[in-house]
Order: structure tokens, then sequence, then C-alpha cells
């Protein structure tokens, strides 16, 4: 009797998630579907099925399991994506994650590490120019701070109004050294705020940074609770070879 095709739910919305997809669609020992929080209105190109938008939580997530026959999770949701994360380890399939590597400073660089948005937003010192790369469902912080001025870097425009002490650039990854220091230079940054995302498609920024001498407000991941983590696609490949039995 030939072996089952081992069904699989990508939890999505990195670069590797889609990698994964890219590398399970090549292997007919796997079928998977990968899931998007439907947040991007053009996401990049994914090979296998796609569905979009929130499942409706735990409940919701089960059913979609069930439904789908899905036999493994791989959650390969962005560091700061809690929620997501949280529902997948309540479900009763087994659940492998992956998660690249957080950034770490080099010598030259002047990085100061905060646990939150809200941390990061206090951080800034009156009178700052920063350029804030943390996405606009997570801007209103530093909006809120009239006394500085805010260059609210995004790949889609936020909602509400943008107030005179900002200016929202919309860009989509990934920037060059070249053009990161461009944009410090030109919008006169004296101060960079960024997630550690980690991996090479936003990291110009850092390096940018560096070479300008200027400060960085890291904000730390939340940490997330995993049952087998994983760093890299071709491990995650291994992990779901394993699963195979
Ligand atoms: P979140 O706070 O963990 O999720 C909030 C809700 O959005 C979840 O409870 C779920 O709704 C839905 N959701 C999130 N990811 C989903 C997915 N892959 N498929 C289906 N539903 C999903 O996540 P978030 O911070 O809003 O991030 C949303 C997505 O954007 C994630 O997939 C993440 O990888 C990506 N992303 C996030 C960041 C970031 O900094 N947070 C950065 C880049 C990309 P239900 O409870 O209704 O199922």
């Amino acid at each position: 009797m030939p072996n089952e095709v081992l069904r699989i739910l990508i939890l999505g919305g990195t670069e590797e998630a889609r990698l994964l997809a890219s590398r399970l669609a090549d292997d007919a020992r796997y079928y998977a579907i990968t899931s998007l929080a439907g947040r991007t209105a053009s996401p990049n190109e994914i090979a296998g099925e796609v569905r979009s938008g929130g499942f409706g939580g735990v409940a919701g997530l089960r059913d979609f399991i069930a439904k789908n026959h899905i036999a493994l999770i791989v959650d390969a949701t962005h560091p700061y994506a809690v929620q997501i994360s949280v529902n997948a380890m309540r479900t009763n399939v087994p659940c492998l994650r992956l998660e690249r590597p957080p950034w770490q400073p080099e010598p030259g660089d002047n990085w100061s590490f905060v646990a939150n948005i809200d941390a990061a937003a206090q951080a800034l010192p009156k009178g700052a120019r920063a350029l804030v790369t943390v996405g606009r469902q997570e801007i209103a912080p530093f909006l809120a701070r009239a006394d500085i001025f805010v260059v609210a870097r995004m790949i889609e425009p936020s909602a509400g109004e943008t107030p005179d002490h900002a200016e929202i650039v919309l860009a989509r990854p990934p920037f060059s050294c070249s053009h990161e220091r461009a944009l410090m230079e030109d919008k006169r940054i004296d101060v960079l705020v960024t997630k550690n995302s980690g991996g090479e498609a936003n990291s110009a920024k850092l390096q940018a940074a560096r070479a300008l001498g200027l400060p960085v407000i890291m904000i730390a991941r939340p940490g997330k609770v995993a049952a087998a983590c994983v760093s890299s696609v071709e491990q995650m490949l291994s992990s779901i070879e394993a699963e195979l039995g």
C-alpha cells in the first residue's frame, strides 16, 4: 500500500514560510497549505495551496485542521506574531516552529534593548528624528509623541491621519545598504527603531546605522513557546521528514 501523503499546515507570513512551501510543493510525500493572516493586499507568490484570513481563534483553527486532515503544523510566522503561535500550540496535532535567528550586535554598533513597542517609543529622546520600521499596526505610540519627528516606514499605509511631526515612507524590502544610508541622510535621521526580525532582507538598515554611527533602539522578541524550534528551512525539512516515521 502506498504511503499516505503528509498534510501540513504552514502558518505563514514570512519569507521562510514561502521558501518552505516551495520545497514541499516539489515533494510528492507532502501536501502543504499555507495560511496567511490576510493583512497584506498583494503578498509574494507562494507555491501550493494558500488560504487567507484568521481562523476564528483556537476553535476555528481546530475545525480547519479536522476538515483538511492536517497531520502537522509548521508555525513559520513572524517572531513578533504571538497569538497565532499560542493558538497553534493548543490544537491536537504536532506543531513545529521555524524561526530565523535574531540579529546580533557587531563591533561599532550602538544598540539599546527595550522590551516592547511602548518602551521603544518612550526611549526616544525629545527632539529625536527617528526612522521607525515596526510596521503600520504598531506605529501609534510613536506618532503619539509630538516632541519627536518620526519617519515611519511600512509596506502598506496605516489607517488614520499622519500628524505634522511624522512622515510615512511606503516601501517593500529587501533594501540595499546604500538605499538605507541615503534614506537616513536625506531625512536627517539620528536614531533607528526596529524589531529584531533577523534575516538578510531587512538587515541593511543596521549596516547603514553602523556606518553612520547612529544608535539603534532594538525591540526584544516576545519569546514564543514552542515544542520544537529550528532556525532554517533545511532543518525544518529534516524535522518534517522525521514526522513521516
Ligand atoms: P498575531 O497577533 O499572532 O495574530 C492575530 C490573529 O491574526 C490570530 O489570532 C489569527 O486570527 C490571525 N492570524 C495571524 N497569523 C495568521 C496566519 N498566518 N494565518 C491565519 N490567521 C492568522 O499576528 P500578527 O502580529 O497580527 O501578524 C499577522 C501575520 O503577519 C503573521 O502571519 C505574521 O507572520 C506576519 N507578520 C507579523 C509581523 C509582526 O511584527 N507581528 C511582522 C511581519 C509579518 P484567528 O485567531 O482568527 O485565527
